[in-house]
This record gives C-alpha cells, structure tokens and sequence, in this order.
C-alpha cells in the first residue's frame, strides 16, 4: 500500500483501517506519506476526531492546519497556505470544508463516510462523500475506515473503487452471549483489568427502537421499508410512513408476537461501581465526552461514539439487541462503524465480548471479518424496498402537496410512499433509481423556481438523508 500511496500520480482508493491497531496512528501515517507526495486536505466527521488527528500528526513533527467551525482565522490561512506557498501542507476539517480550494493534483481523504456528522442535516443535505466524488477528476480521493459505508462496497463490487485491507496481524479473543442473568464477562474484565484498562460499550438511551419477531428475531419492517415500533398501549406503526399495523404478523414467517425490549435492560454505570469495588471508572456520554484515556487502569463506561481514545486490554459490547432495533435507516452501519473503530484501540491478543446471540447475522459478518460482503448484503435488503445506495429516497415537505404529487405522479419510474406527518408538516417520500436522481432535483428546482415567481411557499426536501425518521 505504502507504493501506492508514495505514488505521484492521481489514486482513488477505499482502505479499511486494521483492528488492534489505533485508527489515528494508521491514519496519521497515511496522512504523512501522502504529504510527502501531494498537498492533502483531510475531512474528518467531528472536532472531536479532528484533535485526535491532530495530536497525532503533531506528536509526529507535522504542522497541520486545523479549520474549525468556531474559528474563520484558520481557514483562511489554510486557504492562503494553499494558494500563494509552494510547499506541501496538511490541512484538517470538517463538513464544512470540503469545497475548499486546493492547488491541482492534491490529495483528498474522507474518514468514515458513513458517521452521521458527515451529513448535512439542512435542505437539500448533500453529505461530504457525494461532495468529495464530484473532486475526484481533479484529485486523488482515498476513502479511509474502519469499515465502509453501503455506498463505497457498492463501488468496490462493481469495479469502480480499488479496496486495500490491511492482514489482521494479532489473534483477538472473541466471546458472545445474551444471558441477562449470568455476565459471563464479568470474569473477563477483571482479569484484564490486573493488567490494564477495559472499555464497557454501552446503548445510549432515549432513541425509539424498533421491534422483532418473536419466532425468527427478523426485525418488523413496513412495506415502505422502514422499521415498526410500538407506541405505547397502541397498534404497531412504521417510523418511516406512519403506516399503522392493527393486527401486525410477522413478514417472514406469520408469527403474530412481537419481541419487544424494554429499556430495563440497559445496564448504569453504578452497577459496575457496585461489582467492581476499587476500581477507578471513567465515565464517557454524549454530554459529558472523555477524549483520550489517562494512563493506569481503568473501567471505563461509554455511549458509543465518544470511547475514550487509548489502548484496552478487553472490549464489553453491550446492548447490542438493542441498539440494532433503532429505528433509523443506517442503525446496523452506524453500529458497525462503532465496534470496528473500537476494536483497533483493542491491544494485540486482548479479549472481546458482544453481548448477542453468537448465531445472529450481523455478528456473524463481524466475526467472519468480511465487512465487504456484510455491507453488500445491506445493499441487497435495500434494493428489495428501493432505498439507497441503488435508490435515492427524498422527504419532500410542502403545505401544498397535492399539486405537487400531481405533477410527480406523472412520472412513471418515480414511487411515492405517504403522506405523513414529519415535524408536525406534511411530507411524502419520493424513491427512484439513482439514474433518474438528477432528473428529479431538476424537476423539484424548477417547480420551486416557478413557486417563487407565484410568491407561493416553496418546497423543502431532503436527497439522501441520514435517517428516514
Ligand atoms: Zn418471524
Ligand atoms: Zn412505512
């Protein structure tokens, strides 16, 4: 990989970072050789991942130059950087960034495209991927993770995108289970804990989540595709259209009792207080993020997304049922991303425990280390109900929707799904064939074109958003 990324001529990868190898040392590398060759702009889902990035490169003697939504002085200068200096820069950001000038034949790499950050959530929320493959004439383009979004494996499949792997160098311990009453990691824990620190990955709470069934654990869809949930005391409903199910059967098999979970089983992070007396815990939310993990021993307890960056003798999914019933459109990827970020920040041989049936599919594609074809098959569940990455889905919003879908309906390849209520306004879904996507943000521009002529309210719509919900 090293000779291609050494190569001075234009490249278009996807690279799929290692386990038991921290994500932002392999990134950093691949930053450093790169620079060597080529100015690189590096787009980074957050600003939390940004510093991490930036620590690293700056621990490495490298001076980055960092665009921040909070600060315009350095964009600026990043921009000046590039346009009159004759050297090699880095530069890091965000979203925010990827329209950035760059000097001809510069190197651009997006990090995990799939992290919901890289969406844009206002009208018509393009997000940083689509935005970085119209640049790819112009530049090289690496699409780097830990595991690809459905729309980079679609690319792979078909030809258009090389992949580089990385040979999983270190044997990890692998154990699942889904007893509620025995914790049969608890023995895991405090035996890595005699050696180093243990990172618990916990749900958050607070998110709607679907349901199952009760005989072949298939999780309740809508014609629509979109998941079911159960409002309380009431019939099953789809988080997508609406549509309600009052005698709801199973699709796959007729079965008619839903599995439902309740938010009981989430584990608190004073139970582990409470069985782990001693110890000191660290914990990491959303509200109250930790970056980095301090030196010493540790038990720490985190939401998924915010683990504090360091090295862990053993890694605890916990929740996993759970957080795969969310309801929103990209929750399995989303989950993917967070494990396999987790694992490279796993120590060579250290211990892994997922809290799932071992014969579920989705930790079975995990455990088989074939991300590609776990992703494919998503891409293959979508295509059966038109969602992308072969379908692009738009949420139109309008307080006049039946002028509007009259003039749809006379498309024949367009498929309309509603109307629903969507934050208290009316809304229809829209799915097409990707081949027919730019035709119809054509056709959305000109009727608001003409709308705004008419002094009328215009259309609001989505293209691609993060969640259907
Ligand atoms: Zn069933
Ligand atoms: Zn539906």
């Amino acid at each position: 990989m090293i000779d291609v990324l050494e190569n001075s001529e234009q490249i278009l990868c996807a690279i799929e970072l290692p386990s038991a190898n921290p994500y932002w040392k392999v990134l950093a590398d691949i930053i450093q050789t790169r620079s060597r060759v080529s100015s690189v702009l590096v787009l980074l889902p957050n600003e939390r991942e940004l510093s991490i990035v930036e620590s690293e490169l700056l621990d490495s003697g490298e001076r980055p130059v960092s665009v921040r939504s909070t600060d315009g002085k350095s964009e600026r200068y990043a921009k000046f950087l590039f346009g009159r200096v004759q050297r090699k820069g880095i530069i890091l950001g965000t979203r925010s960034s990827v329209l950035m000038p760059l000097p001809a034949d510069s190197t651009i790499i997006l990090v995990d495209d799939c992290d919901e950050s890289h969406y844009e959530r206002r009208s018509p929320t393009w997000n940083s991927r689509e935005l970085v493959g119209l640049r790819e004439s112009e530049h090289s383009v690496l699409y780097i993770s830990s595991t690809m979004s459905l729309e980079v494996s679609t690319r792979v499949n078909e030809g258009l995108l090389p992949l580089f792997r990385f040979p999983q160098s270190s044997k990890i311990r692998v154990t699942s289970s889904v007893e509620m009453h025995q914790k049969p990691y608890f023995k895991t824990i405090s035996e890595s804990l005699r050696k180093g620190s243990v990172l618990i990955s916990m749900s958050g709470t607070g998110y709607i989540t679907s349901f199952s069934c009760q005989k072949c654990r298939n999780i309740a869809l809508c014609s629509c595709g979109g998941k079911l949930f159960l409002p309380k005391g009431k019939s099953p409903e789809c988080a997508t259209c609406s549509t309600k199910y009052i005698e709801w059967k199973c699709t796959w098999c007729g079965e008619s009792k839903p599995r439902t979970l309740s938010s009981g089983v989430l584990r608190r992070a004073d139970e582990y207080g409470k069985a782990f007396p001693g110890v000191s815990i660290i914990t990491s939310t959303a509200e109250t993020p930790a970056l980095k993990l301090p030196d010493g021993k540790h038990l720490v307890l985190s939401t998924p997304g915010v683990e504090p960056r360091g090295n862990y003798e053993a890694i605890i999914f916990l929740d996993l049922e759970h957080r795969l019933l969310r309801t929103t459109l990209r929750a399995s990827e989303e989950i993917r991303l967070h494990i396999m970020r987790s694992l490279t920040m796993l120590k060579p041989g250290g211990a892994v425990h997922y809290e799932l049936s071992p014969s579920d599919p989705f930790l079975q594609s995990i455990l088989r280390g074939n991300l590609l074809n776990a992703t494919l098959r998503e891409v293959e569940e979508r295509d059966a109900v038109h969602l992308p990455p072969h379908y692009a889905s738009i949420i139109l919003t309008s307080e006049d929707l039946l002028s509007t879908e009259r003039v749809l309906s006379d498309l024949s390849y367009m498929e309309i799904v509603g109307p629903f209520i969507r934050n208290k306004r009316n809304s229809i879904l829209l799915k097409v064939h990707n081949s027919k996507r730019d035709e119809v943000v054509k056709l959305l521009t000109q009727v608001n074109r003409v709308r705004s002529l008419r002094k009328e309210p215009l259309l609001s719509y989505q293209i691609d958003p993060y969640s259907l919900n």
